[in-house]
């Protein structure tokens, strides 16, 4: 790309690489702020609707196929699931949200334990949305953006299942997204492309992630 250095980018992937093949373990599910880890390491978040391909990325990025189980019963888990990645870094699994037949009670239930972790939590990085490169932001999506925007939570957009749309439709989504985030505050510009089949878009989504947990060691 021009104005990049080549060789940083190569060690940027080389680092991504190395950190998403330690161990990564589960750790916790919090039910409510109590049962929440210390905030002993940096932390990224991952959300998106039910059935966007959330647990499909977890597994994907981590290499695994059964770190994040993917949801049979989507709208029913209610926790934060957290993974500790080599000891540097945290992945917080968030609930899947805006499934049709989710009870109102349980939506409440994921935006107040959400909303209050995002607001209070000190140790979370960023926070990557996941949006189906198919059908891009749904009104389920924009409030939870308007969420983050004003807890000033940083969030990047990551699109899932890229390999079922063709690249000039998923070229026009992806640019009509970049136009909406132009407008939104605590929005990271660069859109992530992946899929969790063909793992495109994986390599650079872990370098991402990982140069996280990089700015935290340096400081
Ligand atoms: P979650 O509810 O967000 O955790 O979504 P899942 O990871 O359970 O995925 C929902 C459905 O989408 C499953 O049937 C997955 O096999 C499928 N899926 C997930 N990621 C991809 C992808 O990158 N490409 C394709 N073609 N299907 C995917």
């Amino acid at each position: 790309m021009p104005g990049e250095a080549p060789q940083q980018e190569e060690a940027e992937l080389e680092f991504g690489r190395w950190l998403f093949a330690q161990d990564c373990r589960f750790t916790t599910a919090a039910v409510n702020l109590a049962q929440l880890p210390p905030m002993t390491l940096p932390e990224v978040a991952f959300a998106g609707r039910s059935n966007v391909g959330k647990s499909s990325l977890l597994n994907a990025l981590t290499g695994r196929k059964t770190l994040a189980r993917t949801s049979h019963t989507p709208g029913r888990t209610q926790q934060l699931n957290f993974f500790e990645l080599g000891g540097r870094l945290m992945l917080v699994d968030l609930p899947g949200y805006g499934y049709a037949r989710a009870s109102k009670q349980s939506v409440r239930r994921w935006t107040t334990l959400t909303r209050d972790f995002l607001k209070g939590r000190a140790s979370l990085r960023r926070v990557c949305l996941l949006i189906d490169a198919r059908h891009g932001l749904k009104e389920s999506d924009r409030e939870i953006l308007t969420i983050l925007d004003r807890a000033a939570v940083s969030y990047q957009v990551v699109l899932t299942k890229a390999d079922k749309c063709k690249p000039a439709e998923g070229e026009r989504v992806r640019a009509a997204l970049a136009a909406e985030l132009e407008r939104r505050p605590a929005a990271h510009p660069e859109i992530a492309v992946t899929s969790a089949v063909t793992g495109a878009g994986i390599a650079e989504l872990r370098a991402a992630i990982a140069a996280l947990a990089v700015a935290e060691i340096t400081e």
